[in-house]
């Protein structure tokens, strides 16, 4: 799975950040993670993969908020265009320009670019 090894890496930085501020995993409400366009297939498999790493921890009742940050396509004519999910295959972020026929790559929108951890406060 395309998603599962970055979702790995996310959730070590979810718990990261936890440790240093002092904030116990029971207590993660919500986590919001904004994610690059050429780092996933689907939400659908990435809330998935998520929720398969977070199982077995404290992390397990958090609800995982994600948003998908487009990349981007410039050529070399000038030509760009913004790309959101299912318009580029994460694999072969490859385009041919619409206006000159050359075939540019796809920039941006590779993995994880923020995150925030909201904490239940009603305890
Ligand atoms: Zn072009």
């Amino acid at each position: 799975m395309h998603e599962y090894s970055l979702v790995e890496g996310i959730v070590e930085s979810v718990k990261d950040e936890l440790q240093k501020r002092q904030i116990a995993p029971e207590d993660v409400e919500s986590v919001y993670l904004r994610v690059g366009v050429l780092a996933l297939h689907s939400v659908e498999s990435f809330e998935q993969a998520f929720h398969m790493q977070v199982q077995d921890s404290p992390l397990k009742n958090a609800a995982l908020k994600v948003e998908v940050s487009p990349g981007k396509f410039e050529c070399a004519c000038g030509y760009t265009k913004p790309l959101n999910l299912g318009e580029i295959d994460p694999h072969d972020p490859v385009l041919e320009c619409p206006q000159c026929h050359q075939i540019g790559r796809a920039s941006g929108g590779m993995g994880l670019e923020a995150f925030e951890i909201e904490v239940s406060t009603d305890k």
